[in-house]
């Protein structure tokens, strides 16, 4: 079967291709110049590679290069209870299947939000149709339907002692996942899009578009930072490498959403600023 996706944000779709990728029509993304391009995964075969590196013990990231579509990195988080796949990729390949089959398979396949989901379908359907945890209030992102879906609010366990918690933000039903064996026992909490590391490698910020830098109220600022506050953590991995926060996690959030809601509500002045 022919596997269709998007070349601006690597999503993979149904075989009734529309004139556009409503994803990348939206606001929060983009449509390249030229207009929209579908690629296949078997036309990628030859011109990608996939590499999976371990970052932490029983964490590793998927990188895929040449990228494809947004960029993002691919986590995978290693339990007892079996693997879980946040933010799958746009492109998989045999090596890649047999590596994470090393690895001990997956379980489970969530993602933070509809940007990073990649070839999620598909890969659930290679791994024995294991559930792909798709948050409800995303549920009009869903570009290609399937049984495999397991529509979740607020909070889900995909395995036991891994959550993810909805946040809001950058998309309704904006997720992190929460892995407390994380940073050494100290907990993480892998963000995609929610929470995005800034360049300072120190602090954090919060959008309802990356590429077209939209904001976000106050109010959807607060509430990500309400979201994560009973979570215990020290560490933050966010969808794009090298975004890490590697402790401090949480007080990185809490200082970063002050600044963030200073500036958007007025409270806070450039001193060089004649009033
Ligand atoms: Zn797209
Ligand atoms: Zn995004």
């Amino acid at each position: 079967m022919t596997i269709w996706l998007c070349a601006t944000c690597g999503v993979e779709f149904e075989a009734e291709l529309p004139p556009e990728c409503p994803i990348c029509a939206d606001e929060r993304q983009y449509l390249p110049v030229g207009g929209q391009i579908w690629i296949t995964l078997d036309a990628l075969q030859s011109t990608r590679k996939a590499t999976v590196q371990e970052i932490e013990p029983d964490l590793y990231v998927i990188t895929v290069s040449p990228s494809v579509g947004i960029g993002h990195r691919g986590l995978l988080v290693r339990t007892e209870q079996g693997n879980l796949l946040f933010d799958p990729p746009g492109y998989f390949d045999d090596d890649l299947l047999a590596t994470l089959r090393e690895l001990g398979g997956i379980a489970a396949i969530a993602s933070s939000h509809p940007h990073l989901t990649g070839l999620s379908i598909s890969l659930s359907h290679r791994f024995g149709n294991i559930p792909v945890w798709v948050n409800g209030d995303n549920r009009r992102w869903v570009m290609r339907p399937d049984p495999v879906i397991q529509f979740w609010l607020d909070e889900a366990e995909p395995l036991p002692g891994l959550k993810l918690v909805q946040c809001g933000g950058h998309f309704a039903g904006s997720a992190v996942l929460h892995w407390p064996g994380g940073a050494g026992g100290k907990g993480a909490i892998l963000t995609g899009d929610t929470i995005g590391v800034n360049t300072d490698r120190a602090t954090v910020t919060f959008l309802r578009s990356f590429p077209n830098r939209i904001p976000l109220p106050e109010r959807s600022v607060r509430k990500i930072v309400r979201a994560i506050e009973p979570l215990a953590f020290d560490r933050l991995y966010d969808g794009f490498s090298p975004g890490l926060i590697a402790e401090g996690a949480k007080e990185s959030i809490r200082y970063s959403a002050a600044r963030y809601i200073g500036w958007i509500s007025d409270a806070i002045r450039d001193p060089d600023e004649r009033v």
